[in-house]
């Protein structure tokens, strides 16, 4: 693929009210490959951040709140067509960004983009709401029924992992529903973001229904979003932490919330198993994207019967794993995504390392003995024989690694499996029916994998417990989420 990256030597501007603005606050986007500046980010002081929620506000009340469904979502689906045919520039200001392979952007990340808005506009259409003829106890007769309305501002919060993918996931349900989007990506991967407020434009959107702010969180663009009075809803993706702080800058407003937040997930590996199934899916769900998605598996137990077995089986495709550059289509893993996340996933390796962990494979920074060695490279990684309360098996690290412990039954598995702050994902390797129905039941988590990892249905509820989220997102959940649904109820 020999796409330039899109606006290499430009600045990224800001997309509010229908027109690119840049700012005088600006900010280096860093290609954690070689840590080489691939371009400047205009970052959206206040004045701006209120400007694009005004914006919103009004075009709700103009043009766009006019449109019929199928004339909102044909203009949707333009959206998608918009993407697709810009795919290599968005495939390159992914890699750019990220680091990630040109296999999983290619094949997972811009597809789905693109695919979050023909889903969410289909689905839209046929949107129902309930009705119920009434009886009352002195005799009348009513009829209930609810008509769906747009929450109203909508700010969609993104991070860096999946950059398109994710945001597309929240706002494209949004503006389904009718809703006016202010969104801000990530400070770390503002590109695809850019080219999407491009793609909106030349589709036709109307001004001001979507509107992108570059910037940071605290005591920037993100805070500023929350907090702003005319902010009527936040949905967000990114770290538990963050969650918390933007659920106390929300709360003076009483906005609807929407969470996807962190994770610790568990798989459990039971004798039964397809062993080369387990071990490949188990691979999978470790290592894809480095480790940074949110349903990479951290934790893993593996009864005691095959342990030894499959810890040498995972280690041996961890150790097959080429690590290097996105463009060269071999690559299975690319660099984690900054220099501080890469000394964060380092320090939690070296504190494995000082609880006593057995390093199975890993544990450290690769060489390359070119310019990848000022990228943010970390090595695959597996640990063994720690306790369960070391911080490594307890919190997330969000990069190319697992802890595996052993089990002898199936309670034990699950108590393990079970014993989290967090809620998000879990994945189960049996061939046994009844188990399988068993043991994923009991998990306490959004998402259960029965011999399977990453395989979504994006009409099925999406979202975590605990510390992992707030509600569902997905299909008709996510439309319900960003629907108001107001009661009319008619005496007959
Ligand atoms: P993050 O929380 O650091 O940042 C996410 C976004 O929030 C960024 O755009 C950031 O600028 C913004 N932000 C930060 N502080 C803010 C504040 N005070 N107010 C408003 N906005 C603020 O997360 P990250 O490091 O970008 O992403 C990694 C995290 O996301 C991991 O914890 C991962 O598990 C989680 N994640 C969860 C899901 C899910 O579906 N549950 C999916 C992907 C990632």
């Amino acid at each position: 693929m020999n796409t330039p990256i899109p606006h290499a030597d430009a600045v990224l501007r800001n997309y509010i009210n229908g027109e690119f603005i840049s700012s005088a606050m600006l900010f280096d986007n860093i290609n954690p490959v070689d840590g080489s500046i691939i371009n400047q980010v205009a970052e959206a002081d206040k004045t701006m951040v209120d400007d694009a929620v005004m914006s919103a506000k009004r075009a709700l009340k103009g043009e766009w709140g006019q449109l019929s469904v199928d004339q909102r979502c044909a203009l949707l689906h333009k959206v998608a067509d918009g993407i697709e045919a810009r795919f290599d520039e968005f495939v390159a200001a992914e890699m750019a960004d990220t680091g990630k392979s040109f296999f999983q952007a290619t094949t997972i990340d811009i597809p789905r983009g693109a695919a979050n808005f023909r889903i969410f506009a289909d689905l839209a259409k046929s949107q129902s709401t309930e009705c119920f003829h009434t009886h009352t106890q002195d005799g009348s007769k009513a009829l209930n029924y609810a008509v769906n309305k747009p929450l109203g501002v909508v700010a969609v919060i993104a991070p860096w992992n999946l950059p398109l993918l994710l945001m597309t996931w929240k706002l494209a349900p949004a503006m389904a529903a009718g809703n006016v989007i202010v969104a801000k990506p990530s400070e770390e991967t503002p590109a695809t973001a850019t080219l999407l407020a491009e793609v909106m434009h030349d589709a036709g959107i109307p001004k001001g229904v979507f509107n992108l702010l570059h910037g940071f969180g605290h005591q920037s663009a993100g805070e500023f979003l929350t907090q702003h009075e005319h902010v009527d809803a936040v949905t967000f993706t990114g770290e538990s932490r963050t969650g918390s702080a933007i659920m106390k800058a929300s709360a003076d407003g009483v906005k609807a919330l929407s969470f996807e937040l962190g994770g610790k997930n568990a798989g459990i590996i039971f004798e039964d198993c397809d062993f080369d199934e387990a071990v490949a899916g188990t691979a999978r769900s470790v290592f894809t994207n480095g480790g940074q998605v949110c349903l990479c598996t951290e934790r893993l137990y593996v009864h005691r019967s095959i342990f030894d077995k499959f810890v040498a089986a995972l280690k041996d495709k961890a150790e097959q794993l080429k690590i290097g550059w996105p463009l060269d289509q071999s690559t299975d893993m690319g660099p984690v995504i900054s220099h501080k996340h890469r000394d964060k996933v380092v320090a939690y390796y070296e504190s494995a390392i000082s609880d006593g962990a057995t390093v199975v494979t890993g544990g450290g920074v690769p060489k390359f003995g070119d310019a990848r060695d000022n990228g943010a490279f970390v090595e695959p990684t597996i640990f063994t024989g720690l306790s369960e309360q070391s911080k490594i098996v307890k919190e997330e690290v969000f990069g190319p690694v697992c802890h595996i412990t052993p089990f002898d039954d199936e309670d034990e598995a699950i108590n393990m499996a079970n014993d989290s702050r967090y809620g998000l994902a879990a994945t189960v390797w049996t061939t046994n029916l009844q188990r399988a129905h068993r043991v994923a039941e009991q998990m306490d988590v959004g998402i259960c994998w029965v011999n399977a990892w990453y395989l979504r249905d994006l009409r099925t509820p999406f979202g975590g417990m605990k510390l992992s989220g707030v509600g569902r997102e997905g299909g008709v959940h996510s439309l319900n989420f960003y629907s108001e649904p107001t009661n009319i109820c008619i005496k007959l």
